[in-house]
């Protein structure tokens, strides 16, 4: 069956696929590693998007989040505020043009991605410079071209084929161009602090151009056990701290095999773990209490362990009853071992723990989706979860938007040297999208 809009957007996305990838590679030349990982800030490729945003005729607003008014409105972000606030750190948002006002804020669609990066790591990791953005092989290389500069150049550029196709749309659409997404995800609050909502968000994430209305939550522990310090030469006299840790770990680790086999998520079901937990730290020796002194590390039996663990949350886990799930089964390890039941370990959750966040696969932004996905030609895959955390989480538990991940790219190659985005998977996406936004939004003026 002939699909009038689908070759419509093909014809405009090929249109506008070279400008596309051009933005795309002047936005990873623009450094935006966010100041957490001793980047310099997000304002000078902000000022990009607000450029591309205007081109395409939308209504630009461009404002600094405000951390206080953040920490009063949302209690749970305020351990993870930057301590400098967002002085020249401004979230840029556009209204793409649309038939429809948009009543106090109220959109009908929300396309929201962040701008900021991680570091580069090890700049000698990397086949090309981090800030390069060479096309290679059919891909774009560079910092930020999967996580998530791409995602952005995705909705700018559906954005991009639906103007040259002179498909207007009816209902309003924000697309929120967000700051702080990888160490607070403050730029999306701060954008529900300023009232945007809609009826549904696509967070542009790299999920591999797979519909994603799930992302998972988190919490992390950290477990200080002490043992007793010896002598090596006599080291049956010590207690080791690092072996009477590592029960926890283990206990950690069935649990999470355990939550898997009997608290597994449907959304979560194809990936190839639902629970991801992870043994992030281990500090050992006398230099875990920061007093080297004579006795360095190796010249004793360790006397304190440390360790840090992640606990990834899905479904409709919550973080205070996963803490008491997890301390109950450590507890179980303490009451088995006679030195730990008279030295319990001490047990901190790092504040900061959050939710997972599940949209309905029902949801019509999910099936639109979805068929724009099998309009655009892309193999039929069933909704599944994102195996990272998102701003989806702040837009669906905050601000009750029901959010979907969708966007190009493999997370497997962000956050690592070497980073690079398909330039197909870039054109594939711009189709999707542009194909669900006249869906779900509806067409004010005709495309032909
Ligand atoms: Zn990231």
């Amino acid at each position: 069956m002939r699909d009038d809009l689908a070759d419509a957007v093909r014809e405009a996305t090929a249109a506008v696929l070279d400008e596309t990838i051009a933005g795309l590679q002047d936005a990873i030349r623009t450094n935006s590693t966010n100041p957490a990982s001793g980047g310099p800030g997000e304002a000078d490729c902000q000022a990009l998007v607000a450029a591309a945003l205007r081109r395409l005729d939308c209504r630009v607003e461009i404002w600094e989040p405000d951390a206080a008014a953040l920490a009063q409105r949302f209690p749970f972000i305020r351990a993870s505020l930057p301590p400098a606030g967002f002085e020249d750190r401004p979230n840029v948002v556009g209204w793409l043009p649309a038939a429809e006002p948009a009543p106090d804020g109220r959109a009908h669609l929300i396309l929201n991605t962040h701008v900021d990066t991680v570091a580069p790591g090890d700049a000698t990791a990397w086949r090309r410079p981090p800030f390069d953005a060479a096309v290679d092989d059919g891909q774009v290389v560079g910092l930020g071209a999967v996580d998530a500069k791409g995602c952005l150049f995705a909705f700018l550029g559906a954005a991009a084929a639906l103007r040259h196709a002179q498909i207007r749309l009816r209902r309003p659409v924000m697309l929120q161009a967000v700051v702080d997404e990888e160490a607070s995800g403050a730029g999306t609050l701060d954008c529900l602090r300023r009232g945007y909502t809609a009826t549904a968000a696509v967070v542009g994430e790299p999920t591999g151009l797979r519909v994603c209305p799930a992302s998972r939550g988190a919490a992390h522990l950290r477990l200080r056990v002490v043992g007793r310090g010896a002598h090596p030469g006599e080291g049956w006299r010590g207690v080791n701290a690092i072996r009477k840790a590592w029960q926890y770990v283990e206990a950690l680790d069935r649990l999470r095999d355990e939550l898997d086999r009997t608290r597994m998520h449907p959304l979560w079901a194809p990936l190839s773990a639902g629970h991801v937990w992870n043994l992030l730290a281990i500090h050992a020796g006398p230099a875990a209490d920061g007093t080297t002194g004579a006795a360095g590390p190796a010249r004793s039996v360790p006397d304190v362990c440390e360790v840090h663990y992640g606990i990834g949350l899905i479904g409709d886990e919550r973080p205070e009853a996963m803490r008491a799930t997890v301390e109950a089964a450590l507890a179980e390890v303490t009451r088995g071992d006679a030195w730990l039941a008279d030295h319990p370990p001490e047990l901190t959750w790092r504040p900061g723990g959050f939710e997972p966040a599940v949209t309905d696969p029902m949801h019509p932004a999910v099936l639109g989706l979805l068929d724009a996905a099998a309009a655009a030609g892309l193999d039929p895959s069933p909704p599944q979860a994102f195996s990272a955390a998102t701003d989806g989480r702040h837009l669906t538990n905050a601000g009750g938007i029901p959010a979907v991940n969708f966007g190009p790219g493999a997370v497997h190659r962000a956050h690592s040297p070497n980073e690079a985005l398909p330039v197909e998977e870039l054109r594939r996406a711009m189709e999707v999208l542009a194909i669900f936004l006249a869906r779900f939004c509806g067409i004010a003026a005709a495309y032909c």
